[in-house]
This record gives structure tokens, C-alpha cells and sequence, in this order.
């Protein structure tokens, strides 16, 4: 685009485009972003301060206004927190070991997103793809389409496993190319390497104390 429309000139967008790892989304797979979109991020943060304020509200009147937002924000948090602590996800599916180790240890809501990943899974087609390697590579693709085929890369010694659609990488969660893979091959927990400590039950703790998931799982039968 920018030879096409003659934009090597022009400072701003050559600058533009060397940082467009930072804004692009076709080129920012490799960075972890929880999904978030940067525009998402601005409008949310308008939502909460922005309808309060407007050109005229003072430095004083702004700093009452975010106070009062953030403390709105960590009672929220700590009422999400007791309620995600106390409650297990159901499932309208089979509850299958990946699937009932997921429900006991994320949040109920990111349960859902994996849950849904998990149906999404079990429509799809799994091609097992001959290749010099010692790590298995399956070409993965809705049953009923070959359109939106990934493939997913797995090596059985130590359950190293990646797509090439970077869902993980970008949100930290698996995708449904992944699960089909685990799934065939009878796997019935999720690494801990790859259970980030901000999607799980108890993330305060474990992110302040650096506890793995599986510490955490322990601490809680304990009690
Ligand atoms: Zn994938």
C-alpha cells in the first residue's frame, strides 16, 4: 500500500509502518494481547472515565472521578474473585478429562471460551501429514470444508504442542486445531506451561506467590 498509493515520502506513515508489528493484527501473532483489540482498550477506558468527564472538568474534580472508578473496579474484582473461587463450570458436553481438568481450574468465563474451542474441536478433521520429523504434524480443518486449515505441530515426548493459527500465543489460550490433536491422542490435562496464572481460579494468589496451577489445585484440596 504504501508504493501503490506513493506514501514513501511521507514521514509519518513510514513511520507508521515500522511499527506495524505493533498495530496490525495480521502481523502481532507472536504477542500476547489476552485478545484485545488497542482500539477495544481506548474505548473501554472512555466508557468507564470518559461519560464522566468532559473538556471543562477540573484536575481535582478528574483525580475524585478516577478514584471513585478504581474503587468501583476492585470491589467488582473481589467479588468476581469470591464467586470464580467458590463455583466449578459446568458442561452441556460429555466432561471428558481435558475438558473436566479445564473446568477445575479456570474461571467459569474462561471456561466458556474453552469450552467452546472444545465443540469447535470436535467438528473438525484431523489429517495426519507424513513429514521427516520426529514431532507429528497434523493438518487440521472443519469437517465439512477445507477452508481455515492449520496445521498443528506435536511432539509426544514431552507434549510440546503449537498452531500455526497463534491463538495461543495471542491469547493464552488453546485453540481448537490444538484440542482436536490432544484429544485424539487421549491427552487428559493441560500443561502447566501452558495455563496462564491470569485465567485461573486463585490468580491472585498465584501470580503473587508464582505458584504453578498445579500448586494451586493441591493448596486447595488441602483445605
Ligand atoms: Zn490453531
Amino acid at each position: 500500500m504504501m508504493k501503490d498509493y506513493g506514501l514513501e515520502g511521507y514521514s509519518w506513515f513510514k513511520r507508521l509502518y515500522k511499527h506495524r508489528v505493533k498495530w496490525s493484527t495480521a502481523l502481532n501473532n507472536e504477542y500476547f494481547s489476552a485478545g484485545i483489540l488497542s482500539s477495544q482498550r481506548s474505548e473501554s477506558t472512555n466508557h468507564a472515565i470518559g461519560f464522566q468527564t468532559s473538556k471543562t472538568t477540573s484536575v481535582t474534580d478528574f483525580f475524585g472521578i478516577f478514584e471513585t472508578t478504581v474503587r468501583r473496579w476492585r470491589s467488582e474484582e473481589e467479588r468476581k474473585e469470591f464467586n470464580g473461587i467458590r463455583s466449578t463450570a459446568t458442561s452441556v458436553y460429555p466432561l471428558v478429562d481435558l475438558l473436566l481438568h479445564a473446568s477445575q481450574v479456570y474461571t467459569v468465563k474462561l471456561f466458556r471460551i474453552f469450552e467452546r474451542q472444545f465443540a469447535l474441536a470436535m467438528g473438525t478433521r484431523a489429517t495426519y501429514l507424513p513429514v521427516d520429523d520426529p514431532l507429528l504434524v497434523y493438518r487440521v480443518h472443519p469437517a465439512a470444508s477445507e477452508d481455515g486449515a492449520h496445521h498443528v505441530t506435536y511432539d509426544c515426548s514431552n507434549q510440546l504442542i503449537e498452531c500455526t493459527c497463534r491463538k495461543f500465543q495471542v491469547m493464552g489460550m488453546f485453540c481448537s486445531h490444538i484440542i482436536r490433536v490432544l484429544h485424539m491422542h487421549s491427552v487428559g490435562e493441560i500443561l502447566n506451561m501452558y495455563i496462564l496464572r491470569r485465567w485461573i481460579k486463585f490468580s491472585k494468589k498465584a501470580v503473587w506467590e508464582r505458584l504453578l496451577p498445579s500448586d494451586i489445585r493441591r493448596s486447595e484440596r488441602c483445605q
